[in-house]
């Protein structure tokens, strides 16, 4: 196994209207779309679709967006022995209200994602420590989270953690990270640097660096990503993109390539090149799964 990814699967439910009802009010929307997703499944996805071969450990409920993102996950090819059902919580969902203004309302379940505990990571040693790369983000318990990459770090496992959603870590987590992946506003709560152009940046990953993390890699949306390490600092620039029709999964786009990159044993700034232009190739196409490409469209588009 190249890679496994211990994250989130969720469904997002996604609903148009006109504006959100008030409290106590009904309004009747526009369209309604159901899309599997969940940082998670779309970073193995991503990984998957170019190439790795690709574990998911997780958890989904014991109903039908379960089952479907089950069998999403192993149309793709990925290995789904571990993604297992929960017997008292839901699969993870969003609820996601758009209105025409552009606003947005979400809430997110996290149901049958937090129910993987630490516990159930002690018995999952072999799983990670028999991968070439760990793959996690912060949608699940943090306490396993922080187990999961413990054990990996101690093994000699590097490890990707893409801090998202934003939340702060404690110093020991960060100190067992090989490669931190955190957007511009991921960084400025992680360090206390607020992050606004390429200067700020530089001096957020250096406050990371000082915690521990072994690389940090701040994605910076069209500007493409920025890697510092002990050896220095590299900007390597995004690639243009003609219409940009959504930017769903864009960071999960990034994650995932970067993880398939380093595992075929691209140098970081190879990686990061290549991570930049699926990145650019997500933003291109709507939703998230349905936006990562395969390695023949990546290949195509850096001729
Ligand atoms: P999201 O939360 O929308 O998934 P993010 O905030 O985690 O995204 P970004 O930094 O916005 O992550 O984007 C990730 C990567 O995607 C960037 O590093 C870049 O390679 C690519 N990318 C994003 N937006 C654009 C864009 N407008 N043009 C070209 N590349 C882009």
């Amino acid at each position: 196994m190249d890679i496994v990814v211990i994250g989130s699967l969720n469904m997002d439910m996604v609903v148009r209207s006109g504006r959100a009802p008030e409290a106590g009010e009904t309004v009747i929307g526009d369209s309604f779309v159901l899309s599997a997703g969940g940082k998670g499944a779309n970073q193995a996805v991503a990984a998957a679709r170019l190439g790795s071969t690709v574990r998911l450990v997780g958890k989904v409920g014991a109903d039908a967006f379960g089952s479907e993102l089950l069998e999403i996950i192993k149309q793709e090819g990925i290995d789904s022995e571990y993604l297992s059902v929960s017997g008292s919580r839901s699969t993870g969902v969003a609820s996601i209200v758009l209105e025409e203004s552009g606003e947005n309302r979400i809430i997110v379940v996290p149901g049958a994602n937090m129910e993987l505990t630490a516990d159930d990571i002690q018995l999952l040693e072999p799983v990670i420590t028999g991968a070439k790369l760990l793959v996690m983000q912060l949608e699940m318990d943090l306490h396993m989270t922080e187990q999961a990459v413990g054990i990996a770090h101690a093994s000699g496992i590097p490890v990707i953690l893409n801090p998202a959603p934003a939340q702060r870590l404690s110093d020991e987590l960060l100190s067992h990270v090989t490669y931190l992946t955190p957007n511009e506003t991921e960084a400025g709560i992680l360090s206390g640097v607020q992050v606004d152009n390429l200067d700020s940046a530089r001096e957020a990953a250096a406050v990371l660096l000082r915690k521990g993390v072994q690389n940090v890699i701040m994605t910076l949306g069209a500007q493409g990503a920025l890697i510092v390490n002990s050896q220095g600092q590299i900007h390597v620039p995004g690639f243009p993109v003609k219409a940009v029709v959504d930017t769903v999964a864009a960071g999960d786009s990034f994650n995932g390539a970067l993880a398939q990159q380093l595992t075929a044993g691209r140098s970081l700034e190879e990686a990061v090149t290549f991570a930049n232009a699926v990145g650019a190739l997500a933003v291109g196409k709507a939703g998230a799964i349905p936006s990562l490409p395969t390695l023949a469209e990546v290949e195509q588009f850096l001729e």
